[in-house]
């Protein structure tokens, strides 16, 4: 993953003696508003800004891992309808 601007936002943690929280925002798997959950590692929580969900991170990682699957078998689905279609001609 490719931070932005990550040496700005380093200086600015050197220049606050590290008294810095770093928040990562993901796409919210209930509202499914980009950018709006914020994953807080401090406090080992997560909360949206638009659907004001919150709770642990650990409940929120089951979520993420039914999405990828999901994701994933739908992938390998159409691979394989492909390689069906290319053995039949
Ligand atoms: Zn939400």
């Amino acid at each position: 993953m490719k931070l932005p601007n990550a040496d700005k936002i380093k200086h600015i943690i050197r220049l606050v003696e590290g008294r810095a929280e770093l928040i990562v925002r993901v796409r919210c798997p209930f509202c499914r508003t980009k950018n709006s959950l914020l994953l807080i590692g401090s406090t080992d929580k997560y909360e949206c800004q638009v659907c004001c969900l919150h709770g642990k991170l650990d409940d929120l990682i089951v979520y993420f891992e039914d999405e990828f699957e999901h994701r994933h078998r739908k992938t390998v689905k159409l691979m394989s309808e492909r390689s069906a279609v290319e053995w039949r001609g």
